[in-house]
């Protein structure tokens, strides 16, 4: 089965064509910037090929339609005729509480897409776009949605109740969703895998550190906890949202510099966290050269987002009570090993003991800590495509 997984945002529409016998991504790549001016479609094939074309594209449409092109393209593509693709898989951010997993597409679904879209303005009309647009280009195929948010579902009351007036929970829904689901999912269950261990009987933390950034604790296969919350603001430091503040910040800075919603959305969403704090980039990787270089703020901004996620675990090993295996995936997780090193090492008390060896790793597969660790700690590259395309033959071979 062929199997087109989709993740369309408000500027781009990122995409990877499986072959899921192999489970093997024939083609991948993204449109960009659609909408502004130097938009442009990047390309990819198995054998290596490589395409990027600077082309007018000017809505999610024009965007399918360029990704489909190149599929098909006599040169580069890698299909013969469209009908070869069985089904598409949609990445949609915000599923509330009716998605606790992913759903074959169908008028219903779509409506309650749009129904929970207040909570996700950002991405889910981008997500559905890009749903409409395939149901008029690729009429009769399967779409799956397959929701950020549905892993988290399990979480119990307590943990998703914000303490709040309840009426605001009932009449808009304002609770702890959290995001990174299919990510969280993947890792944890491939962490039972190489543990050789039932995930039944694992418990898990797992750390989704990129430019986003979100933890989720793991009882026995099923999310606990998770630090994100109604919206990916909440939580750990991110490349430019700010995590977890005081909320009376919020109203205090309003006055103070006399911000509307708007405006303190945008400071807390988009000049916060590593950025707003070193100045630098919301690149962790320029924040660590800078720190290196000796600058303060890029220190203290290092410093403030390592000791976010060890706090972070320190909480999620009391609500768990107790953990087998912490997973570090995401951009950061999987290659800054001094990030790592920095969070474990103030937590030897808790049972890691790290193997510096062993943790000068990037992006592959690997235990860091040493045998006599009594909690593992594992890198696990995340993939959330294949995710999307695993849900969707399963919804699609059920059907
Ligand atoms: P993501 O959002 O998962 O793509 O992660 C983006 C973050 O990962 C950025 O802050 C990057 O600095 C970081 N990152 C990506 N590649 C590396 C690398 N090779 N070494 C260190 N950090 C990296």
């Amino acid at each position: 089965m062929k199997i087109l997984v989709l993740n369309s945002g408000s500027s781009s529409i990122k995409f990877q064509l499986f072959n899921m016998e192999k489970e093997e991504v024939l083609a991948k790549g993204q449109v960009e910037r659609i909408g502004i001016e130097g938009s442009a479609i990047e390309y990819e094939n198995m054998e290596g090929q490589e395409v990027e074309k600077d082309i007018d594209i000017s809505n999610h449409r024009d965007g399918i339609e360029h990704i489909i092109e190149m599929l098909l393209d006599t040169e580069v593509g890698i299909l013969e005729n469209i009908d070869e693709i069985n089904a598409v898989g949609h990445r949609v951010v915000h599923g509330g509480e009716k998605f606790a997993e992913s759903t074959l597409i169908t008028d219903e679904v779509i409506n309650s897409i749009e129904e929970v879209s207040s909570l996700a303005p950002l991405h889910n009309p981008h997500n559905l776009s890009g749903i409409k647009v395939c149901q008029e280009l690729l009429p009769g195929k399967p779409q799956v949605a397959v929701f950020d948010t549905a892993f988290h579902q399990t979480m119990p009351e307590e943990a998703y109740t914000y303490a709040i007036p309840y009426e605001y929970y009932e009449k808009y829904g304002v609770r702890r969703y959290g995001f990174h689901g299919t990510s969280h999912k993947f890792v944890s269950n491939r962490v039972a895998e190489i543990m050789d261990k039932d995930k039944n009987d694992l418990k898990i933390i797992t750390c989704h550190l990129g430019n986003g950034a979100s933890i989720a604790a793991i009882d026995g296969g099923e999310s606990v906890d998770t630090s994100m919350g109604m919206t990916p603001l909440e939580g750990l430091v991110m490349g430019t949202r700010s995590g977890d503040i005081d909320p009376a910040i919020i109203p205090f800075l309003m006055d103070k510099e006399d911000l509307d919603t708007k405006e303190i959305d945008n400071i807390l969403n988009k000049e916060s966290g590593l950025l707003g704090v070193s100045g630098v980039s919301n690149d962790s990787r320029d924040v660590r050269q800078a720190a290196q270089d000796g600058n303060h703020r890029a220190e203290l901004a290092d410093k403030v987002f390592n000791y976010r996620v060890r706090k972070y675990i320190g909480a999620y090993i009391a609500a768990l009570n107790g953990v087998d295996a912490v997973v570090f995936t995401g951009g950061i997780g999987e290659n800054a090993a001094g990030v790592r090193e920095h969070i474990l090492d103030g937590l030897d008390n808790l049972g890691f003991e790290l193997d510096p060896k062993a943790n000068k790793v990037r992006g592959e597969e690997r235990e860091i800590t040493t045998d006599d660790s009594a909690v593992k700690a594992f890198v696990i590259p995340t993939n959330e495509e294949l995710v999307i395309a695993r849900d969707t033959e399963n919804i699609v071979e059920n059907k």
